[in-house]
């Protein structure tokens, strides 16, 4: 007998998009296991100078190809206005805005200011430290701008010390957080907190413990070969048999 499966939403894609191959390589293989929505940073913002910092605007074509060709939705990060107005000219579905910009009230401001009046999902995730009232601020000056479709994806927080985790997921500051802002639809991004492929299942498991919205979560067709965040993205294959092993399936 077919076990009755959790529908969640699912968000998943490369860290980056590195070129039309990759992209179309892994956005059919993720429509093959029945994702609707493709992430994929153009514009990486990476730790150290020097290291690949995305293809930029080169890439807005290859994810309009997915859109055409394939039928999916796509979305990308935008850390500038002049990213949103790139994003908004090429038909992007939705963007998100990254835990190094969400950590700056005046970044935001800049970014609120430049999605007003854009009818498109902006999902935002929590600032890099664990600071629950810049996180709320962030969400607020969103609102603040009339944007009406705001999603919230936790990715967990830098904090010193050694722990299992890339990014602690503080999970008690993840749930005060939520208890603010009800009904808003809430991810987990278990991918740059567990930063290792072997503990991406465990933060999944908690994750769907605490009843979350949907994963936002990295594949890539050939992990090992990632310009970016290689050791934590899973194929298409993996993500299915770990989406399995979960009980949940996606949902439309
Ligand atoms: C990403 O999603 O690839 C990314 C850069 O994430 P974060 O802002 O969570 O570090
Ligand atoms: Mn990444």
């Amino acid at each position: 007998m077919k076990k009755e499966y959790n529908k969640i939403g699912i968000v998943a894609g490369p860290c980056s998009a590195e070129n039309r191959g990759q992209m179309l390589e892994t956005a059919k293989g993720l429509k093959n296991i029945g994702v609707g929505t493709i992430r994929a940073g153009l514009w990486k913002p990476r730790s150290r100078f020097g290291t690949f910092e995305g293809v930029g605007e080169h890439g807005l074509v290859w994810l309009n190809e997915i859109q055409q060709e394939l039928g999916l939705k796509v979305m990308t990060e935008v850390a500038l206005p002049s990213h949103v107005e790139a994003v908004m000219k090429a038909g992007i579905d939705m963007v998100w805005i990254g835990a190094r910009t969400s950590v700056n009230p005046f970044m935001i401001h800049e970014l609120a200011e430049a999605l007003k009046g854009c009818d498109i999902p902006v999902w935002i995730k929590n600032p890099v430290c664990p600071d629950v009232e810049l996180w709320i601020g962030a969400v607020e000056r969103l609102q603040h701008a009339g944007l009406k479709d705001i999603r919230i994806i936790h990715r967990g927080f830098c904090t010193v010390g050694h722990h299992p985790y890339r990014n602690a997921p503080l999970w008690e500051l993840a749930e005060d957080f939520r208890t603010r802002f009800p009904g808003m639809p809430f991810y987990c991004d278990p991918s740059h907190i567990a930063g290792k492929r072997e503990l991406v299942p465990s933060v999944c498991e908690k994750a769907l413990s605490l009843h979350i919205d949907g994963l936002f979560i990295e594949s890539h067709c050939c992990p090992q070969e990632a310009l970016s965040d290689s050791s934590q993205q899973l194929t298409p294959a993996a993500l299915s048999g770990l989406l399995d092993s979960l009980h949940v399936s996606i949902e439309k």
